[in-house]
């Protein structure tokens, strides 16, 4: 088996050991697949990831008998969402109507990942090999335009060697340079906003749940993570670099305008400490090529509107599992057009939740974020609608589950 350190050849290698990546690991690994995965880093620990576990999530770890190991890491969960305006909190996302998960979770993405590489290492056909970073492919024949059969790598060491692999799938986030290699036709949807996010402490009369603060010039996201506020204020694209000048100074005001209690903490704040995220949504017009498939955000970097991110990835994993881990199992050369049928699954609900994201930045924040001034109170009509239960339950409907969710079948563990 591959991934002891040695060139070798196998199976499926997975470049990326992100939730994509590890998702489908361990569900190709259970399934009887050989698979290694190969992660730059050396361990998962990233702050201010995609931290949202949604429902339709928490379904495929179920799917899979994962849900009392989940169950055990550290996590907050959530009913409601609320956006905070002048005039007081509104809930507008309801998850109590979802089933059998009617809640949100809020887990560090590195002890997901921790859980799926854990339970993958009890397998003898699954390999990871942390700090060991692909830096481009091996087409057959040396014909860039040929089908990919592996892929270049390098170990922590600076070792460079070749692992051939008769499928590679690209699971290397946003910044992919598998994708960019494979010269993958990209679709760039453009945002209007990049995303400063930070720590700060709580403080006696906080609230004590994840809202979302509406502004003038600026967007405020308070995630409640049980012991500390995440939080992250959007601004318009281009503008973060200027903020974080002069020790952080126009940050820490437009900060306070946002939220006017958060002064005090505004002023300690370590600018060191903030995380900047470049927002870009995209998506790949094709997913794979002959010997290469892409998923995750290689395939589709997602707006952070509705921390949907790492579910979609994690359901582009269950779906290439379920339609190719069984051809997998053989020995013949996966096909273009069993690829293609991963991208079919997929695309769409891609499509649908981006194409609402680019109306919400088109039409909500991009005009929000090109004004000034304090927060604005909630709309008459907005108020009055939001006390539906039902219209509550749309948006959690939506960014709870998508538009289409599968769980696991290949590598599912048997049910009792
Ligand atoms: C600051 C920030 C905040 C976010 N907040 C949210 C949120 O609240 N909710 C949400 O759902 N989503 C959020 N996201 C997005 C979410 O994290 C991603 O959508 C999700 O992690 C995508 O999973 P992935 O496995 O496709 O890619 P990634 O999580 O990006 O994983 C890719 C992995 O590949 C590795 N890698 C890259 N290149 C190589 C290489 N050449 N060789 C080997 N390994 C390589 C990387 O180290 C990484 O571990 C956020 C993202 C960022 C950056």
């Amino acid at each position: 088996m591959a991934g002891t350190g040695s060139p070798s050849k196998v199976r499926c290698c997975i470049v990326g050991g992100g939730p994509a990546g590890m998702m489908l690991a361990l569900q190709l690994a259970r399934g009887g697949v050989d698979v290694l995965v190969l992660e730059k880093h050396a361990d998962f620990l990233r702050d201010f990831r995609g931290d949202t576990v949604h429902p339709s999530t928490l379904r495929v770890l179920d799917s899979l008998g994962l849900m009392p190991q989940f169950e055990r890491l550290p996590q907050r969960r959530e009913t409601q969402l609320y956006a905070r305006f002048a005039d007081g909190m509104l809930a507008f996302a309801d998850f109590s109507g979802l089933r059998p998960f009617p809640f949100l979770a809020l887990v560090p993405q590195w002890d997901l990942l921790d859980l799926l590489a854990s339970e993958g290492r009890k397998l003898s056909n699954f390999a990871l090999r942390m700090r060991c970073e692909a830096t481009g492919f091996v087409f057959e024949n040396g014909d860039l335009s040929g089908p990919v059969v592996g892929v270049q790598a390098r170990d922590a060491d600076g070792n460079s060697f070749e692992i051939r692999a008769d499928l590679v799938v690209a699971a290397d986030g946003r910044h992919s340079i598998l994708r960019r290699d494979a010269l993958l036709p990209l679709r760039d949807l453009g945002a209007p906003m990049d995303v400063l996010w930070f720590r700060l402490p709580l403080a006696p009369g906080d609230p004590d749940v994840t809202h979302g603060v509406a502004g003038r010039g600026k967007f405020l996201a308070m995630i409640h993570r049980g012991d500390y506020w995440q939080a992250g204020l959007v601004v318009a694209k281009g503008r973060a670099d200027a903020l974080l000048a002069d020790g952080g100074a126009p940050f820490r005001k437009l900060l306070v305008e946002a939220d006017p209690p958060l002064a005090e903490r505004a002023a300690a704040l370590d600018i060191a400490k903030i995380s900047t995220l470049t927002v870009s949504v995209d998506r790949l017009e094709r997913w794979y090529r002959p010997g290469l498939l892409a998923i995750g955000d290689a395939a589709h970097a997602m707006s952070p509107i509705g921390g949907v991110g790492i579910n979609l990835a994690i359901q582009d994993a269950v779906a290439a599992a379920n339609l190719i881990g069984p051809a997998l199992l053989g020995t013949q050369p996966i096909t273009d057009a069993q690829l293609a049928r991963v991208q079919r699954r997929r695309e769409w609900p891609t499509r649908v939740v981006q194409t609402l994201q680019t109306q919400i930045q088109r039409r909500v924040i991009a005009p929000v974020l090109a004004q000034d001034g304090s927060a604005p109170a909630a709309p008459k009509w907005l108020r009055a609608l939001l006390r539906w239960h039902a219209v509550r339950a749309i948006p959690a409907h939506v960014v709870g589950l998508g538009p289409r969710h599968d769980v696991a079948h290949f590598g599912a563990m048997e049910r009792t």
